[in-house]
C-alpha cells in the first residue's frame, strides 16, 4: 500500500507545449503497451487487467477486468467497445483535460481493450458541448490511423480496428451507459432497464463493453508495466492511481494525480490549502451525486472502502471544496436545480421528485420555508432513493440528506431568514 510519492503517469507530460501530438506521446514511451499487448493472448490481457484491480473510474468503481470478462463467448458476430466520454457530473472535470492534454493515452487504451475483447469497431461518445475535445479526438484518431495503430492489420499483427468519435447533444442523462447507447443508436437518450447489462446486450443489442475515459486510458500502462506495478499503488482493494479534481474554494484548483487512498488533507497541502486561509466547511468526495463530507473527514482515505465506511462514495473523485462563507442550503439548491433540469422524465420518482425537491429547497433558500419542510425533503428523498430507473434519481438525493444530517440548523434558519442574509454574496465566491 502506498498513498504518497507517486510519479505522475497520466499527467506526466501535460505541461509539454505539444502534449497532445503523436510525436510527443511516442517520445514518452507511448504505444509500448500496445506493442506488448499484440504479442499476448487476448485472454491474458483480460486477466492482467483483472489482476491489476483496476476499478471503473467513471464513478461506480466496478472492476474493469471483470466487466470485460462478462462478455459472452465469441459467436462470430460484432461486439463493441464504447468509451463513455460524456463527463457531466457537477464538479467532475478530469476526462476532458485528459483527452485535451494526452488523447493518445485513450486511443492506445481503446486499441488494447478492443483487442482484448475481440472488438473490431470502437466508439468514443463525447458530450456535445465540448467541441474542442471532439476536434482533438478526431485529430488524435487520424494520427493513429496515419501511423498504422488503427485500421487494417495494426502493426502487422493481423488485427484490425476502426474507431468512430461521436458527439452527443448535451444531455447529462446520456452519461448513463444505456441512455448513451440509445443516443448512439440515434434515439432519444433514456436509460434502458438492466439487466440485460450492456455486456450481454448493448450497442445494437450486441455484447458491449462501456468504459469510462480514465479507465481505458489507464490500460496501456498496466499492460506495459504489469499488474503488480498497479497494485503496488493505492490500497489493497482500491488499487492504482487516479485523477483527483479539486475545485471551488481552494488556492490552486486543478487535477492532482495521486494513488487512491490519499486524503483531502494531503491533497489540500499540494493545492495550497483553502483560499485566503479560510476554514473548510463541506466538500464532495466524488461529485455532487455523493453525500457531502465536512472538515471531520479531512483524514478519510480517498479509496472506495474508506469513503463508503464514512457514509459517502468515492464516485468520480470530484472534490468540490466549500469554505465557511458558503450557504449549504444554496449549494444544495443549485445542485438540485441541475438534477431537476437534467431528469430525462422517463420515471416518475425522478421526474416529479426532483421538481418538488427544487420547489421546497427554493423556499427554504428564500427564508420562506414552512414547518415540516425538512421532513418533506427527507420524505421526498426516501421516495426517490432506490425507486428511480437509473442512478440520476439516487444521486439527486445524496447532497440533500447529507447536508441535512450535518447542517440541519441552516435548513431550520430557512424558515425565517434567506440564505443570502446569512451568507452575504459579497463574502462568498459561490454567488
Ligand atoms: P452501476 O454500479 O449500476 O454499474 C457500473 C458498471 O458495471 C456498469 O457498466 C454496469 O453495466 C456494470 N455492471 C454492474 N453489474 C453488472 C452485472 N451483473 N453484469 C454485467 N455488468 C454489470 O453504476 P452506473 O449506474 O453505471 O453508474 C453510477 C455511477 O456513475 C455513480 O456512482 C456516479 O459516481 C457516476 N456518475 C458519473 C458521472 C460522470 O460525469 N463521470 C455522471 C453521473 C454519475
Amino acid at each position: 500500500m502506498s498513498t504518497v510519492g507517486l510519479s505522475p503517469v497520466l499527467t506526466e507530460f501535460w505541461d509539454h507545449p505539444q502534449s497532445w501530438t503523436m510525436d510527443t506521446y511516442l517520445d514518452h514511451g507511448g504505444y509500448e503497451g500496445l506493442k506488448k499487448a499484440l504479442t499476448m493472448d487476448p485472454a491474458a490481457i483480460v486477466q492482467e487487467v483483472k489482476d491489476s484491480g483496476l476499478r471503473g473510474r467513471g464513478g461506480a468503481g466496478f472492476p474493469t477486468g471483470m466487466k470485460w470478462g462478462f462478455l459472452p463467448p465469441d459467436d462470430g458476430g460484432p461486439r463493441y467497445l464504447v468509451v463513455n466520454a460524456d463527463e457531466s457530473e457537477p464538479g467532475t472535470c478530469k476526462d476532458i483535460p485528459l483527452m485535451m492534454a494526452t488523447p493518445q493515452f485513450l486511443i492506445e487504451g481503446v486499441i488494447i481493450t478492443s483487442f482484448a475483447i475481440g472488438c473490431r469497431h470502437a466508439f468514443i461518445y463525447v458530450r456535445g458541448e465540448v467541441v474542442h475535445v471532439y476536434r482533438r479526438l478526431l485529430k488524435a484518431v487520424e494520427e493513429a490511423y496515419d501511423r498504422g495503430f488503427l485500421g487494417d492489420n495494426i502493426l502487422g499483427s493481423g488485427y484490425s480496428l476502426d474507431v468512430t468519435v461521436h458527439a452527443g447533444a448535451g444531455a447529462y442523462i446520456c452519461g448513463e451507459e444505456t441512455a448513451l447507447l440509445d443516443s448512439l443508436e440515434g434515439r432519444r437518450g433514456q436509460p434502458r432497464l438492466k439487466p440485460p447489462f450492456p455486456a450481454v446486450a448493448g450497442l445494437y443489442a450486441r455484447p458491449t463493453v462501456v468504459n469510462n475515459v480514465e479507465s481505458v486510458a489507464s490500460v496501456p500502462q498496466i499492460i506495459a508495466r504489469g499488474a503488480s506495478w498497479f497494485t503496488s499503488l493505492g490500497t489493497e482493494k482500491s488499487a492504482g492511481h487516479g485523477l483527483f479534481s479539486l475545485s471551488g474554494h481552494v488556492e490552486r484548483p486543478g487535477q492532482y494525480e495521486a494513488p487512491l487512498g490519499i486524503t483531502l488533507r494531503e491533497l489540500l497541502d499540494m493545492a495550497g490549502g483553502i483560499r485566503g486561509g479560510r476554514q473548510l466547511k463541506f466538500w464532495t468526495p466524488g461529485g455532487s451525486s455523493t453525500p457531502i463530507f465536512t472538515a471531520d473527514h479531512l483524514d478519510t482515505p480517498l479509496d472506495y472502502e474508506s469513503v463508503g465506511a464514512a457514509g459517502s462514495m468515492l464516485g468520480t473523485r470530484a472534490l468540490q471544496i466549500f469554505d465557511d462563507t458558503t450557504s449549504v442550503v444554496r449549494a444544495v439548491t443549485r445542485w438540485t436545480e441541475f438534477y431537476a433540469h437534467e431528469s430525462c422524465g422517463k420515471c416518475t420518482p425522478c421526474r416529479e421528485g426532483t421538481y418538488w425537491l427544487k420547489q421546497v429547497l427554493r423556499r427554504i433558500e428564500a427564508g420562506q420555508g414552512t414547518q415540516g419542510d425538512i421532513e418533506k425533503l427527507l420524505d421526498l428523498c426516501d421516495n426517490i432513493l432506490g425507486r428511480a430507473f437509473c442512478a440520476l434519481g439516487d444521486g439527486a438525493t445524496s447532497c440533500i440528506t447529507s447536508a441535512i444530517q450535518y447542517f440541519r440548523d441552516e435548513f431550520e434558519a430557512g424558515m425565517h431568514t434567506p440564505a443570502w442574509e446569512l451568507f452575504p454574496p459579497e463574502r462568498s465566491a459561490l454567488f
